[in-house]
């Protein structure tokens, strides 16, 4: 008792440490806080907004840009009422209120005004939007079986209770794939899906010792689905859904009256869909779970963030060793900081406090390298380059500074 105790001390205080620090950091504040907040919303800071973006870039290069079959979209966040009546989300997207009555997640909203004004919603997941343009895509590209189709964007769920930072928000956003085979290839594509998830975790830089694989059962399945596994994540406030991998079978392609010319066979099919899901917001908090990390440098504590070097907020951040020595300061922007911000656009410049008080901010924003301008460098054009997890420093010119991060970048 006393160790499960212990061990739920430490995961509130991860949390907390991990809260704090992403607001004192400019990563993630409370939506509208100073408001007193708006509940199950939360705004982007400078370099949480780097970070998700860099997330969902390094997503949409490897199922998108990195593939041949698929096919991007982004559609409105509005959608035809019918498209909810359709799906089943009206009659059937509902979550249980304390007291044991259904209650729809759906954000019901007006659109126009007056007589004519007609019901709308704001969309609860991104898939709708891929379907209603499944003739669209097949009309403009003709794609050949199997093919795909992704987006990313908002989705908005009126949770009935938000909670736990990220995890449970009323907006958020996600990044999803729908996969169109023939039915009879379906276990096939789904057993492909699952290992280009679990692949692209590992690539982020997600802890796979925490990442669990759950087979849900019928009753917990959505409406649509016939078979899904959602991967697990072990959050410090417990073991929780990270993202999921529906087969939707033909659900909705079936129900709003689409289908596809297999033209090898010269019939009318209606393809079966894989769904890959992806919460943007819980990659966050879950990649923020992973690369939390605490040591000891000469003497004191420190917290680092162990990000990849692509998935950083901060590629590097340059630093004139004293800010009031002009030669150094001048050196450190026009030789330096110019042309890597040029190149890699993520790049800081840092010249508040003591070297040991930046390091520390660097670190615990996540920055790989820290480059700092000294009087030797004046001499001989070379800087101090120093490794966000070891501490360890080497001496690099300042002509292969470009490449020295290159290489580690990727
Ligand atoms: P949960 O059971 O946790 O409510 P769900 O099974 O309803 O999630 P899906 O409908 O499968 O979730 O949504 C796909 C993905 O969107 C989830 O795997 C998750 O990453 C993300 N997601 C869903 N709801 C939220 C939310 N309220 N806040 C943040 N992300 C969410």
């Amino acid at each position: 008792m006393l160790e499960k105790n212990k061990k739920e001390n430490r995961d509130n205080d991860l949390m907390e440490k991990i809260v704090s620090l992403c607001k004192r950091r400019g990563f993630v504040f409370q939506g509208s806080e100073i408001y007193g907040g708006l509940a199950g919303t939360y705004d982007w800071g400078h370099f949480g907004l780097a970070l998700k973006n860099n997330i969902k870039q390094n997503w949409w290069k490897k199922f998108v840009d990195g593939r041949r079959d698929m096919y991007g979209v982004d559609a409105a966040v509005l959608m035809n009422s019918k498209v909810w009546e359709i799906s089943g989300h009206v009659a059937g997207f509902s979550d249980p209120t304390p007291d044991g009555k259904q209650f729809n997640v759906m954000f019901k909203t007006q659109i126009g005004a007056g007589e004519e004004a007609s019901v709308s919603y704001l969309r609860p997941e991104t898939a709708q939007g891929m379907f209603v343009n499944f003739k669209n895509t097949v009309d403009a590209f003709h794609p050949k079986l199997p093919f795909g189709m992704a987006q990313v964007g908002k989705a908005f769920r009126n949770e009935i209770a938000p909670r736990d930072f990220l995890f449970r928000q009323r907006e958020f956003e996600q990044m999803e794939i729908e996969y169109f085979v023939k039915q009879e290839n379906w276990e096939k594509y789904f057993e492909y899906w699952k290992g280009e998830m679990l692949e692209w975790m590992q690539e982020v830089g997600l802890d796979m010792n925490k990442v669990h694989e759950l087979e849900v059962e019928k009753e917990d399945r959505a409406h649509y689905s016939s078979r899904t596994i959602d991967f697990e994540f072990d959050y410090p406030f417990g073991k929780k859904e990270l993202f999921g991998l529906a087969y939707r079978t033909d659900f909705d392609l079936k129900n709003h009256k689409l289908d596809y010319i297999d033209e090898e066979e010269g019939e009318k099919i209606i393809p079966h869909v894989i769904e890959p899901t992806f919460g943007v917001d819980r990659a966050v908090l879950a990649l923020l779970v992973s690369v939390y990390a605490e040591d000891k440098k000469e003497g004191e504590v420190r917290s680092y963030l162990k990000f990849k070097p692509n998935i950083a907020p901060v590629i590097c951040a340059v630093s004139p060793l004293l800010k009031n020595k002009p030669e150094l300061v001048e050196y450190a922007d026009l030789k330096v900081y110019a042309p890597l911000k040029a190149e890699f656009g993520r790049v800081a410049w840092d010249d508040n406090g003591n070297i040991g008080k930046r390091y520390r901010r660097q670190d615990e924003i996540g920055t790989p390298f820290c480059i700092v301008i000294d009087f030797d460098t004046l001499t001989d054009d070379t800087v101090t380059v120093r490794d966000r997890d070891t501490g360890e420093q080497v001496r690099i010119k300042v002509d292969d500074l470009r490449s020295y991060i290159k290489e580690r970048i990727n």
